[in-house]
């Protein structure tokens, strides 16, 4: 019987290495990041990117033939929980997102040419990408309502549509749009995915939406939300990706082991604020006693401990579902660790926010980033309320109502049966009195 939470030997040095050189490397650059720019941000990520690359952990999340260690995703877990420990360490192994999920979509649908063209330099961090789904005018928690179009034109294709929210859109060289091709087909598959590029006429990036983590208006920074407006973007017949009305198919098979990497990736970020509140907890005193001797505080630790552990738990159970049975089995679990670990990485920074108090509030430390950061896990990748609808749904085809309308476990009824069934013993008893 195989039941092992244990890493290899081998792999857990390359953990341990991970672990220090994100601590060490990629931390100190955060508090530089608005000063540097993206362009200073991509001068400085370039040395730590080749020591990575020497490592042999870039783009792990590919197969090797196209420059990734082809790990599965159990790996791939472990390595996001460090990386999601800083903002910027993705960038540094080749997997931030939406470059990640990208290069995945290219590897997994894209042509020979596409490859080449896209794939390649994405990969060697030469290339930056957007993906563009979520629409304003539209409900983004179901995408079969897309409004953006496609339409055939002689050998072209012509697109027009409003997005927002494309991830990089501002700084991306190429967008993968989704748009709906097939008006008529079933609902899942009206849409198709394009590669196009960011120059294309017609494609006008508007603004990069300010929000509750940017609060103030910019434009052109790395990890900024595009709002983008095509308009009669003609574009190529061979800028489809994978087969006309397949865009909701691709879109599932990128968004699935995304989401186990966002939710270590939450871990790596609740684990920090964790360790800020533990530290916090012992210095600062209040009523004569430190932190850590309040019990409200002692119970802050033990349930953000006991919720990590459970989180990082179920990630990886799915995860290794993942790796053995396939992404279809995995559906439920993956949908479960969506919402769960969305809630638990609020509820610790949030805790971890409390005990600093004003400190805590405040930019001197990272906690209210990390707080704000927190926010919009519960709604990208389909909000809350879906993923537990999904579960629910999921979960209830596995029961069926009573036929006759009486509860299963009514215990009148089951002491009827029961005695029926222990006629014997009942009579033997009563007889013996
Ligand atoms: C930081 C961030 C980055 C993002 N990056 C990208 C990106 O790179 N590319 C991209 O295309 N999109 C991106 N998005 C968009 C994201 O995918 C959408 O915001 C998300 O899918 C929700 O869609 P919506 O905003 O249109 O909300 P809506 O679909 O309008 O939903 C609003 C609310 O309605 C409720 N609701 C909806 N459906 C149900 C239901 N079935 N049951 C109960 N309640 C329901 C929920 O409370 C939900 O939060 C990003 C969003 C954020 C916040």
């Amino acid at each position: 019987m195989a039941w092992d939470f244990s890493t290899e030997p081998e792999f857990e040095r390359k953990l341990e290495w991970m672990r220090a050189f994100v601590r060490t490397q990629v931390w100190p650059l955060e508090t530089l990041s608005s000063e540097l720019g993206w362009d200073g941000l991509q001068r400085a990520a370039r040395p730590l990117q080749e020591q990575v690359k020497q490592q042999g952990l870039w783009a792990a999340h590919l197969d090797p033939e196209l420059g990734g260690q082809g790990y599965g995703q159990v790996k791939l877990g472990l390595m996001h929980e460090i990386l999601g420990s800083s903002p910027l360490a993705p960038l540094m192994f080749g997997n931030a997102a939406p470059d990640s999920g990208n290069s995945e979509i290219l590897a997994m649908s894209g042509t020979p040419e596409q490859k080449e063209r896209y794939l390649h330099p994405l990969l060697a961090g030469d290339l930056k990408s957007a993906f563009s789904m979520t629409e304003p005018d539209t409900a983004g928690s179901d995408p079969t309502m897309l409004k953006t179009r496609a339409v055939r034109d002689g050998d072209d294709w012509v697109i027009n549509g409003h997005k927002w929210y494309s991830s990089n859109g501002s700084i991306a060289d190429f967008m993968i749009v989704m748009a709906v091709t097939d008006p008529d087909a079933r609902p899942h598959q009206r849409a198709s995915m394009f590669v196009v590029d960011a120059d294309t006429p017609g494609v006008n990036v508007v603004r990069d939406v300010a929000t509750m983590e940017h609060p103030y208006d910019s434009f052109g920074r790395y990890g900024n939300h595009a709002e983008i407006l095509y308009e009669d973007v003609r574009i190529p017949g061979d800028a489809l990706l994978g087969a006309q009305g397949a865009g909701f198919l691709i879109a599932q098979q990128r968004l699935y082991p995304g989401r186990i990497h966002h939710c270590m990736r939450w871990l790596g970020v609740a684990r920090r604020a964790f360790d800020m509140l533990c530290e916090r907890s012992l210095y600062r005193e209040s009523h004569g006693k430190t932190l850590s001797q309040h019990q409200t505080i002692q119970n802050w630790i033990a349930d953000s401990e006991a919720e990590m552990t459970a989180a990082r738990l179920m990630t990886l159970h799915a995860a290794w579902k993942m790796d053995t049975e396939g992404v279809a089995a995995a559906r439920k679990d993956i949908a479960l660790i969506k919402f769960y670990g969305a809630k638990v990485l609020h509820d610790v920074v949030d805790r971890a926010l409390q005990a600093h108090g004003a400190l805590g509030y405040s930019t001197d430390l990272p906690l209210e980033a990390m707080y704000r950061f927190a926010r919009a896990a519960r709604i990208y990748d389909g909000p809350d309320e879906v993923h537990r609808a999904s579960v629910a749904r999921q979960v209830l085809r596995g029961y069926e109502a009573p036929a006759d309308g009486v509860p299963t476990e009514r215990i009148p009824t089951r002491r009827e049966a029961a005695r029926l069934q222990f006629a014997d013993v009942l009579q033997a008893v009563t007889a013996n009195d």
